[in-house]
Formats: structure tokens, sequence, C-alpha cells
């Protein structure tokens, strides 16, 4: 059987292509990865996806988008997508052995975000440790937060939580930023941000909720605590593409290349963080889902598939 569309990864961006490509009857296939949902599985409160006065949960909201779907006769299935021959038509996708054959594909398999790997750090994954200071910047007001990162999203979002923190210290490893200028000008004059170098966070404190960290001075070895109600991890985001080298053309960090939702190869489409390292919201990849659907809809008609 060769599928009209198979779509490659289960958040925002992949079950709103989901939604809209059952809805022009392409009867799409979702390939969602064994964790499905996305980084929106990992957070609590949603404040900021539009349409929930009161805000949602990220698995609550989630699964609507699921059910949502399913609800047009789009079909799910929790396997994760190991490798693609995208060399001939049809395409081919690949589960372990299994293969899939399609007339077009939509990656949506997002990034993740780089975490310090400390040892409860994943235990406090919306106790107080958040990677997004859009998404969960709101519930520090009048807080103290630790950051780590030195890089232009560290620097963003250490301005973004000024909004509501009291205090942001940024803890870097090395003594130099490696933000552009005008970020780092723009952090230095910030009055509520405060810089330790050389440091690392070794240990996050607290029960329920973050209390504290701990750095170590990487030159001096010492220790100290630094008592906060949260810290933001923001050293970078990996895009999950691995399984596509070769053949499609990635950027040097791995991000899909891509003129609009079409990539370098014809009938391969592209949504969310996979190609977005810079809006990096449920929103914007559920926006960039309706795009390739709709995209992928014209292409199937043009070619008369
Ligand atoms: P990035 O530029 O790769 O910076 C990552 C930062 O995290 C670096 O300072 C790095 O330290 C630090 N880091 C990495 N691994 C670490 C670890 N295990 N422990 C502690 N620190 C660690 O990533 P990004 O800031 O997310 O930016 C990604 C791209 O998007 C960049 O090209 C950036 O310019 C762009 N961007 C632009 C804007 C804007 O223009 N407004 C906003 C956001 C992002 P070192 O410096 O020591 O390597």
């Amino acid at each position: 059987m060769v599928h009209k569309v198979i779509i490659l990864g289960s958040g925002p961006a992949g079950l709103t292509a989901a939604l809209y490509a059952a809805r022009a009857n392409l009867n799409p296939l979702v390939l969602g990865g064994l964790e499905w949902g996305g980084q929106l599985m990992l957070t609590t409160e949603v404040e900021n996806y539009p349409g929930f006065i009161d805000g949602i949960n990220g698995p609550d909201l989630m699964e609507n988008f699921k059910k949502q779907a399913e609800r047009f006769g789009a079909k799910i299935i929790n396997s994760n997508v190991t490798s693609v021959d995208f060399s001939n038509k049809p395409l081919k996708v690949f589960v372990g052995k299994e293969v899939y054959e399609t007339q077009t594909v939509i990656i949506a398999t997002g990034a993740s975000a780089k975490w310090l790997g400390l040892e409860n750090e994943q235990k406090f994954i919306g106790k107080g440790i958040s990677s997004c200071a859009t998404c969960d910047g709101f519930f520090f007001k009048d807080k103290e937060i630790a950051l780590v990162g030195g890089g232009d999203s560290a620097m963003e979002e250490a301005l973004f939580l000024t909004k509501f923190a009291n205090k942001v210290t940024v803890v870097h490893r090395r003594d130099k930023l490696r933000a552009s200028k005008i970020m780092q000008d723009r952090a230095f004059a910030n009055d509520k941000i405060e810089f330790i170098w050389d440091s690392e966070i070794v240990d996050v404190l607290g029960n329920n909720n973050v209390e504290g960290v701990k750095i170590k001075n990487i030159k001096t070895n010492e220790s100290s605590v630094c008592k906060v109600n949260g810290l933001f991890v923001a050293i970078g985001h990996i895009p999950n593409t691995n399984f596509l080298k070769e053949q499609i053309d990635l950027d040097e960090k791995g991000y899909v290349v891509c003129n609009g939702t079409a990539t370098n190869v014809e009938g391969v489409f592209v949504a969310g963080d996979v190609h977005d390292f810079r809006y990096r919201q449920a929103v914007t990849a559920a926006g960039h889902g309706c795009e390739a659907a709709i995209d992928v809809e014209k292409y199937i008609e043009v070619n008369g598939l």
C-alpha cells in the first residue's frame, strides 16, 4: 500500500498537519514516536496557547490535538522512525525492518532541549526547572531565578525573565558570552541580571520544588549555594534529524533546510521546531503543520497522485 501522506512526529506541528490532511481526505498516517506528543508533554501549565482562557496542562492539550486528528480519521502509531529512503518514488520510511511507502512526507519530529544531565534535573522539570522562558516566566513573579547558558537564547531568556523575576543570575561555564554583541550589551545593562563566570551548576536543591542550586567554579573548584526558586536551562536545542542524514539538506546544526514548507526533496515537506530554531512555540509549530498539510494537498492535486 502506498500512502498519500505520512507525517513524522506527533507534537503540535505533526498533529495539526494530521488534522488538516485528514480533513482533506488524505488518510494520513502519523508515525508519532515512542514518546508521542512532543515537548509539551514535559510541561505542566500552558497559558499561551490561544483559546484556553484559564490555561491547560501540556499533556491534556496534546491529548486534545490527538483526539481531534483521530476524529477525522488520522491513524497514529507510536513508533520511532529509524531511517528513510527519499532517493526514489514512492518515498520510503522505515521503522526498524518495517517499511512504509508514501507519495509525500511531512517531517515534524521537533527538537529536544539540551539539558545539563544532572541527577535530579528531570524530576524538577515543571516544578521550577524549565527550558522555555516564554512559556514559564510568568510563574516566577517577584522570585529569584538562575539561568544557565551564554548564547543568544540564554540572553534573550534572561532579559525576558526580568519582566517577572526580581533577580536573574546567569551561570556561564566560561568568562565570555557566546551571544551576539547587541544581546550581551542589553544583558549587561539590565540591573536585574547578574553573572557568575567560569562556573557550572552541579546540583539542584529542594524537596518538591526548586529551592536553590549548587554552583562550582571550574577554575578554583570552590562551591557555593545560590538560593533560587527556578532554574532555566538555555544551552541550545538539538533537532531530531539523525535519521534523515544524507537524505535531505540539513544545516550545520542539523535543522532541516527549507523554503516555506518545501525541502530540497520533492514531495517532502517540513513543519515545526525541526526547522524553526527561532520561534519554537506550540502555536507557531501548529501553524507550520497546517501550512505543510495544505502544501501536500496542492502537491498531490497538481501531480495527479
Ligand atoms: P548556542 O549559540 O549554541 O549557545 C549555547 C550556550 O550554552 C553556549 O554559551 C554554551 O557555552 C552553553 N552550553 C552548551 N552546553 C552546555 C552545558 N552542557 N553546560 C553549560 N553550558 C552549556 O545556542 P542558542 O543560544 O540556543 O542559539 C542557537 C542559534 O540560534 C544561534 O545561532 C543563535 O545566534 C540563534 N539565536 C538567535 C537569537 C536572536 O538573534 N535574537 C535568539 C536565540 C537564538 P559555550 O559558550 O562555552 O560553548
